[in-house]
């Protein structure tokens, strides 16, 4: 699977199917060998690291594709993606039909079937916004299950989807096969966030269209991610740390230039946020990650959230370096941080 995780390790599985068909989920129903075994649903492999070169169990790889338009008001379009689309095709795709609301979720890579599973998020938006159902079924027996909105609880990079593959509390693993979305045909744009418009303003626009912003979402992430099929990596690999208003204080008074945004939650009495985030990738910058190699991985250097693969490398690498980070951010910050990341 080297092509098929973008952190790009040479891992191989017992057993590989792709299902490209309704037909295809229900005949890999019915494998016994399937039912037997371990499972994992890859689509893009953007989010997945594997804990060793081997998977001692069952891939399912969805690829099913389509895109078809369902309804159409005057103010918004439900368009269904099918699982196998490429989520960076898709976004471009309601880009050029003029339709509003994923533009600055251009370029994430992976696929549609995954999107709605971490929530996926970027320049101030999350596609929980334009998700208006999912469409899943349940591999263990073979029954589909459309999750609202609201059923999917969604919160920041989390879903019920997400949950259920972390808990494994029941044999029940509900594969995405398709995502409904409604789109506004109207002018909404958000430029607050990142350097969105700082990049329009030094780029003569001044008056941007959707398209301009799109583009400028691509360029910005192009200038500080790494690219996929270049240098290995699942984009942010640790989540960015949400802490009490005291911990965030404490860290304030060390280094006032901490950057923070305030999160849900108000203490009446002080008349200030509860809990604050503050970004990882300055926690690990300022533990003198950023840049660092050892061998075959290391830190991005224009991102320090970001943990790269140079090649020729084992996962094991990464999650020694993962360690390593966790520890030296505990130890100077007092901060527990998370991994994004699918470790499997
Ligand atoms: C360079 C780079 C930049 C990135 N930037 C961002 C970003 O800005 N914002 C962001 O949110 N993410 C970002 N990511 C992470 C990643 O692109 C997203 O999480 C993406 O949605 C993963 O899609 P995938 O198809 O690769 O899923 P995979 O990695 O294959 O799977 C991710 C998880 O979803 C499950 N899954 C996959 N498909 C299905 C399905 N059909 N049904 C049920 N479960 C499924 C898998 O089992 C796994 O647990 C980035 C990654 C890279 C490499």
């Amino acid at each position: 699977m080297h092509d098929l995780n973008t952190f790009g390790f040479d891992v191989k599985a017992k057993y590989f199917q792709e299902l490209k068909s309704m037909d295809d989920i229900h005949k890999l129903i019915e494998n016994p060998e399937f039912k037997q075994t371990h499972h994992l649903i890859l689509s893009g492999g953007s989010n997945i690291l594997f804990s060793s070169d081997f998977f001692d169990g069952f891939v399912v790889y969805p690829n099913l594709k389509g895109i078809e338009t369902l309804e159409e008001t005057d103010d918004t379009v439900k368009i269904r993606c099918y699982c196998g689309e490429i989520w960076k095709d898709f976004v471009d795709y309601t880009v050029s039909k003029n339709l509003y609301g994923l533009e600055n979720l251009a370029d994430i890579p992976g696929k549609v079937g995954a999107a709605p599973v971490q929530n996926i998020g970027a320049y101030g938006d999350e596609v929980k916004d334009t998700v208006y159902q999912v469409h899943t079924i349940d591999l263990a027996t073979g029954k589909t299950k459309v999750f609202n909105n609201k059923e999917c609880r969604f919160s920041y990079r989390n879903s019920i989807f997400k949950e259920l593959i972390s808990q494994r509390t029941t044999h029940a693993l509900y594969m995405i096969f398709a995502v409904d979305f409604v789109l506004k045909k109207h002018s909404e744009l958000k430029l607050d966030y990142g350097n969105i418009r700082n990049y329009l303003i030094s780029n003569n626009i001044t008056n941007p269209t959707l398209q301009d912003v799109a583009s400028t979402v691509k360029a910005i992430r192009a200038e500080k991610l790494p690219e996929v099929g270049v240098v290995g990596s699942v984009g942010s690999f640790f989540q960015n740390a949400i802490v009490s208003m005291d911990k965030y204080l404490e860290i304030k008074a060390l280094y006032p230039n901490v950057p923070s945004y305030p999160v849900d939650g108000r203490d009446a009495a002080r008349h200030i946020p509860t809990s604050v985030k503050i970004p990882t990738g300055w926690l690990i910058d300022r533990a003198g990650w950023k840049g660092y190699r050892e061998n075959h991985v290391g830190v991005w250097d224009k991102q320090a959230l970001v943990l790269v693969h140079y090649g020729d490398g084992k996962p094991q690498e990464i999650q020694d370096l993962m360690k390593k980070i966790q520890d030296s951010v505990k130890a100077k910050f007092g901060i527990e941080i998370k991994p994004e990341v699918n470790i499997v």
